[in-house]
């Protein structure tokens, strides 16, 4: 058996971890060392970070102070640093973070799910709820998280330590955090985003039409639609046609669980295109469909996919894409197509998507290799520029 000196390292850092364990919580957190200064990948202007040293505050009896250990680059970023469409800047992003609680104020006990916190556990944010600390994941299954608050995306303040993309981030009394000590760190990276897909499969799943046996399109294979089918998967469902215009994301497809992959650039034509997504289905359309582009004509199209008295999930848009043309009479009413759609997740959502993580583990389906690129903080403008590029699926920043 060969030991790779990075599992030899985890092993050290377990067994560390476990004599910790079982000292009081006052010299555990005596001796975790916590410097007089955090640096933070702050956006100053369009296109540019800075990388800017701030104090690390003293903490307030409901705070945590994280040690961030990696932080995912979302498409929102990627939008906030061309166009700044929140008016955040200056501002700390990464909103996709997580890491280790090196200090914690002597009210914070439990996670949200109520699970116990201890210095040294694996966490990762979701919402803030400053203003109304009666939301719990229990009574938010229907309230997505765009009426909240998230880190990586509030505006700055005097603690500046608000977003993940820094070496601490301060997470303040009344913000959801969980503990996922239980998750590898390539599992935790791609939490908030599965979390998106967790959601919109709950939403596919209010039509009734989303069954095992079910035929499901997905088109558009970025990290989101890559998530989608990796999530169908999980959930038995095993006869997935993937579409997209790049060869090598649909060989992440197939690696992700797709049975099927339809470029739809050897397609000339809406009538073509179809042929070819009814082909790949052994000559039947699609039973439901997940739209995952954030392109118009790509939502006008998978109506044509979908067969009469099928569904539709349509989660691209997830900012203001444009209008998009379809015929009413013929894509929607008279063949009966249900449609919802989808965006962000609620707490609960967020609960779900462990569970995933760790079936997706389980049963094998690759899915760390969706990290396709690692950047250090003080790399982030580089890490930014590639995302911008759309080289790579997920890109992590890391301290
Ligand atoms: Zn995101």
């Amino acid at each position: 058996m060969d030991i790779k000196s990075e599992q030899i390292e985890a092993i050290v850092k377990e067994v560390l971890a476990n004599m910790n364990g079982t000292a009081d919580k006052t010299a555990k957190a005596a001796s975790v060392d916590v410097p007089k200064t955090s640096r933070a990948a702050m956006l100053t202007k369009l296109e540019h970070y800075d990388i800017v040293e701030f104090p690390i505050p003293e903490l307030g009896d409901d705070d945590i102070l994280v040690k961030v250990e990696a932080c995912g680059v979302c498409g929102t970023d990627a939008h906030e640093f061309k166009r700044d469409p929140f008016g955040l800047i200056p501002v700390v992003l990464g909103h996709e973070g997580t890491g280790e609680i090196v200090k914690m104020g002597k009210n914070v006990k439990k996670d949200s799910a109520g699970k116990p916190l201890n210095i040294g556990d694996k966490v990762v944010t979701c919402m803030i709820f400053k203003d109304n600390p009666d939301i719990t994941m229990f009574d938010l299954n229907k309230q997505n998280v765009g009426g909240a608050d998230v880190y990586g995306l509030i505006p700055d303040d005097d603690i500046h330590l608000n977003g993940w993309f820094a070496d601490y981030i301060v997470v303040r009394g009344g913000s959801t955090v969980f503990n996922v000590s239980n998750l590898d760190l390539d599992s935790r990276i791609l939490i908030e985003p599965s979390a998106v897909l967790i959601h919109a499969v709950e939403r596919a799943k209010t039509t009734g039409i989303l069954r095992f046996n079910s035929r499901v399109a997905v088109q558009g294979c970025g990290p989101i639609g890559l998530l989608c089918i990796a999530i169908l998967r999980t959930m038995g469902i095993e006869n997935i046609v993937a579409i997209d215009g790049e060869s090598k994301r649909l060989e992440f497809a197939r690696e992700m669980g797709a049975t099927e992959t339809v470029n739809f650039k050897d397609h000339k034509g809406i009538e073509a295109l179809t042929d070819a997504v009814k082909n790949a289905f052994g000559g039947y359309l699609a039973d439901f469909a997940f739209q995952c582009t954030g392109s118009p004509i790509a939502h006008a199209n998978i109506y044509k996919f979908i067969r009469s008295g099928g569904g539709l999930c349509e989660l691209g848009f997830f900012i203001n894409g444009g209008d998009a043309t379809i015929n009413p009479h013929f894509d929607i009413c008279s063949r009966e197509i249900t449609i919802v759609g989808s965006w962000v997740y609620t707490l609960r959502d967020y609960a779900t998507t462990f569970d995933f993580l760790k079936r997706a583990k389980g049963i094998g389906i690759p899915l760390h290799k969706l990290i396709t690129h690692r950047f250090k903080l003080a790399e982030i403008n580089e890490a930014h520029q590639t995302n911008l590029k759309m080289e790579g699926l997920k890109i992590a920043v890391l301290p």
